[in-house]
């Protein structure tokens, strides 16, 4: 548990652009007051930002910015709205964000946190790209919105073709949606009316890996990790899907090739995280694993439903997962870093194949989806927006370098007693706990800092923005390896 004096000397020696959090406040002990938040915002667009915040809307810096918990919205305050994941009477209050830019959100107050998971893994291009801005401006005061149905327009009509065009393979045919959980139910629906339409009934379930996650609507909740997963107590009202082991060895491939075989007649699909589960756990497998699934699936005659909700724009290394084990799943899941992390928008794309079966001159053969911000035109423009910075700029050899760094900083955690592993797979690096951590206590040891960081379960983890710079990085893998150190 040694806290490292020397690192709270160095920090001393940064601007004082933040308040410290009083000992008291922070109920860290004394060394809380020797921790520092981030260092002044190098602007990631070009400009220099002000610390005196002379520029309109940026963040305003002050000598003295107040502690930590004067940020936090009272209970009083924050009581009407239901939080995310959270135990409402016993969490934390959440902490106020005004203003983002770059990696950098800002608190009420001018605190500054390095944002270590870009939003919940949307936000691959930093916070506020101009680019994604201006594209944003000019579309809102075009058309921000309008029904799909009977209707089009060109931000989708553009959307769809470059997703087309940059997905492995046939992937030509894009159903938009306005969630993640959403594209998996889209997919999962997908699967089951493709039976229906051949004039096979009996296919309404799907054969799902355990440690996976794939959101938390009913369809995407019950291809969901049924024991480790946050979904476990709903078991009773959930579809019974069909679990197995990913094929990490020779036993657990040939009991998936089983299972396939004795559900075949009632399995409508396989859905699989390609490389990593996330939300499971940051649990990352060999491209031979993904390979093994997509040829399994495909002797069995199954579709194969590639969730890239987390995976797809670059966060393991290559545009989408799929492509690094060579092959082309049958529909594939897209959401998050879709819009470059500005706006809610998901896709559901199919091949040839699957889209042909609801080709038809039955009306009741067609796709019975439409939500009402489907293909949002607000959305499209971001999104078409995130695209023009992913063929501009070396987003792919960014994410190479922060896999690098990651793997270079994070790696002699492995070698402390209360760690059992760590694992880095592109711009992921995570540090999975021998134990169970107290969460609440590690959130506000990264928070006093000066960095946002999320630990679940068993594991702290890093997936920032791909456009972090080098001393942003090192400052997020210092409060990874400070934290770890203390606790493990
Ligand atoms: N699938 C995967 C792999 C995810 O990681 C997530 C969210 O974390 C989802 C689906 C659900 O997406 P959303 O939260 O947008 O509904």
């Amino acid at each position: 548990m040694a806290r490292r004096r020397s690192r709270a000397a160095a920090c001393d020696t940064l601007p004082p652009l933040r308040g410290r959090v009083p000992a008291e406040q922070a109920g860290e002990g004394s060394d809380a007051s020797e921790e520092c938040g981030a260092s002044p915002s190098p602007d990631p667009f070009g400009a220099t930002l002000s610390r005196t915040g002379e520029r309109e809307g940026l963040t305003r810096l002050t000598p003295s910015a107040p502690p930590l918990n004067s940020l936090r919205m009272t209970a009083l305050e924050h009581h009407h709205l239901w939080r995310p994941y959270t135990q409402m009477k016993t969490a934390a209050p959440p902490l106020e964000a005004i203003a983002t830019r770059g990696s950098r959100i800002t608190l009420k107050g001018g605190r500054e946190l390095i944002d270590g998971i870009a939003s919940w893994w949307t936000a691959v291009h930093g916070y506020n790209h101009p680019h994604i801005a201006a594209a944003m401006a000019d579309q809102l005061m075009r058309m921000p919105h309008v029904m799909f149905g009977g209707l089009t327009h060109a931000p989708a009509e553009r959307l769809g073709a470059r997703l087309a065009a940059l997905l492995p393979g046939d992937l030509n045919h894009v159903f938009f949606t306005d969630s993640g959980s959403v594209a998996v139910e889209v997919a999962l629906k997908m699967a089951v009316q493709l039976w229906l339409n051949r004039g096979e009934t009996g296919r309404t379930r799907v054969l799902a890996f355990r440690g996976g996650y794939h959101g938390d609507t009913m369809g995407a909740m019950s291809a969901c990790d049924p024991e480790e997963g946050m979904h476990r107590r709903f078991g009773a009202y959930l579809p019974a899907q069909v679990f197995c082991a990913l094929p990490r060895s020779a036993e657990d491939e040939a009991a998936l090739d089983a299972a396939l075989a004795r559900h075949r007649h009632e399995l409508a699909a396989v859905i699989v995280e390609p490389l990593v589960q996330g939300a499971g756990g940051m649990l990352t497998h060999p491209l031979e694993v993904l390979a093994t699934v997509a040829r399994l699936a495909r002797r069995h005659g199954l579709p194969l439903i590639a969730d890239e909700i987390f995976t797809g724009f670059g966060r393991t290394g290559t545009l989408f997962a799929c492509e690094q084990a060579g092959i082309v799943p049958d529909i594939l899941c897209l959401s998050k870093a879709l819009t470059g992390g500005t706006m809610a928008l998901a896709a559901t794309v199919a091949t040839t194949e699957i889209f042909s079966a609801f080709w038809s001159d039955e009306a009741s053969a067609a796709l019975m989806h439409g939500p009402t911000f489907m293909a949002n035109p607000l959305a499209c423009a971001a999104a078409n927006a995130s695209l023009d910075l992913f063929e501009a700029e070396p987003r792919l050899a960014q994410a190479q370098a922060i896999a690098a760094r990651l793997q270079e900083g994070l790696a002699p955690l492995s070698r402390l007693p209360g760690v059992r592993e760590v694992r880095v797979l592109g711009a992921i690096g995570a540090v999975q706990f021998a134990g169970t951590p107290d969460l609440a206590d590690l959130k506000r040891r990264f928070v006093e800092r000066g960095v946002w960081v999320r630990p679940f379960g068993d594991i702290v983890y890093l997936t920032p923005a791909l456009t972090i710079d080098a001393g942003d990085l090192d400052r997020l893998i210092a409060a990874v390896t400070a934290v770890t150190e203390a606790v493990a």
